[in-house]
């Protein structure tokens, strides 16, 4: 029965507590001295936390599907359930010096928002889902984001079944093993929108005393290796002006990585985070130098100027020393621009719930990346302590964690349409 009237449910908010609740009781799960999580995906104790969350989502009356990957889906029905659902969720494996939080938030205000909704008789137009994906972290069995990946056919089914871990255990026995191989065909579910709540795992929300960030994008990166040729030659006999260093060329290069992303702020980045010398001795000019360069931005546009910029600056150097200079890309990440109306609704509620917020990106990949491929996506985040995730002292404050959920219920509230 539905008693709310419009009017009452802008008023409508989660219980803090019981999220709160939720989170230490999944905690204990894989608990580790130190505070921490340690809840690897397939795993005996993944097995145990699953059960856990299923078993919540079906007192709160749900029903539950699972796909060929184990991937699960919390369902509340809602008044047309002809309509695809607005699903939130996110992962319950954690790191092997995890915390308690990345992931697990994103799943238990789901089901926060679903028990709220329970609570106050609300019906939403179309039904409300909760997932969780398998193998968010990737620490066990390679790739990262695998139910997710699978879902969205970034690779195969068979690929990610094949996939084993340091013991040869592979992902398909092991989902068998712990009663999570469903019948779905994974990407075969429909999803209206989805939205994903996660704490940061950075630390600009906190350094900005920020409750909230409308996330608007997911980094692009590019990796490259740059290869500069000289040659080696005696460091005493050899003067100034007849040398042909490798280094000094390189370090001028490895600059240049840096002040581009500088100038294209506020969301370029740019790192040189590997160096080889060769032959990396103190006699001897360095006669080829090998490094890596690491490129984020918001969008594909931005990462193709930040590209062409350190290669023209590349080519002019080659020019003016006379040394070869070669940047190979390596890898390939597209930028993943979240949907604007999805963005908008995470903003809306947000306002209307009167808390800070500001637009931000993610430089971390999320399950909401592959699902982005599919359906309209969002993401909400809250400030977690010191920035600090995939790490046992990982926090984050129950009014944060309590004022992103009340987001979630309002965005998915928008977009589900309240009867
Ligand atoms: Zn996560």
């Amino acid at each position: 029965m539905n008693t709310a009237t419009h009017a009452d449910v802008s008023q409508v908010r989660v219980n803090g507590g019981r999220l709160w609740a939720s989170l230490m009781r999944l905690a204990e799960i894989g608990a580790t001295p130190k505070g921490g999580v340690c809840r690897l995906a397939l795993t005996e104790l993944d097995r145990q936390g699953r059960d856990l969350v299923v078993g919540w989502a079906r007192e709160a009356g749900m029903t539950v599907t699972v796909d060929q990957i184990g991937n699960v889906f919390m369902r509340r029905a809602g008044r047309n359930n002809a309509l695809p659902p607005i699903m939130t969720g996110s992962h319950i494996d954690t790191q092997p010096t995890g915390g308690k939080f990345d992931g697990n938030y994103g799943v238990l205000a789901g089901l926060e928002v679903v028990r709220t909704l329970n609570d106050l008789g609300i019906e939403t137009e179309a039904p409300i889902e909760v997932a969780f994906w398998t193998n968010e972290e990737g620490s066990r069995f390679v790739p990262v984001m695998m139910g997710s990946g699978v879902f969205a056919n970034a690779f195969s089914l068979e690929h990610a079944y094949a996939a084993q871990d340091t013991e040869g255990h592979t992902v398909k026995d092991e989902l068998a093993r712990i009663g999570y191989i469903g019948d779905e065909v994974p990407g075969q579910h429909p999803v209206g929108a989805y939205f994903e709540a996660h704490i940061e795992q950075g630390p600009v929300l906190e350094d900005h005393g920020i409750t909230i960030g409308v996330v608007e994008a997911v980094l692009g990166i590019r990796w490259y290796d740059c290869t500069v040729t000289g040659m080696e030659a005696h460091a005493g006999p050899t003067p100034m002006g007849l040398r042909q260093d490798a280094l000094q060329v390189a370090t001028r290069i490895m600059q240049e990585v840096v002040a581009v992303a500088m100038d294209h702020q506020p969301h370029g980045r740019g790192t040189v985070g590997m160096v080889q010398v060769h032959p990396n001795s103190r006699n001897v000019i360095p006669g080829r130098v090998k490094f890596s360069m690491d490129l984020r931005n918001v969008s594909n546009e931005l990462l193709d100027q930040m590209d062409a910029e350190i290669r023209a600056f590349a080519a002019a150097v080659a020019e003016e020393s006379g040394l070869k200079v070669e940047i190979e890309e390596v890898s390939h990440y597209p930028a993943v621009p979240f949907e604007a109306g999805c963005v908008a609704a995470v903003r809306r509620a947000t306002q209307a719930l009167g808390y800070s917020h500001m637009p931000c990106v993610s430089g971390a990949g999320h399950d909401a990346v592959y699902v982005a491929r599919l359906a309209p996506a969002g993401m909400i985040f809250v400030p977690c302590k010191d920035g600090i995730s995939h790490n046992e002292i990982e926090d984050a404050q129950p009014a944060h964690l309590e004022a992103g959920c009340n987001v979630l219920l309002h965005a998915m509230l928008d977009r589900a349409g309240v009867v």
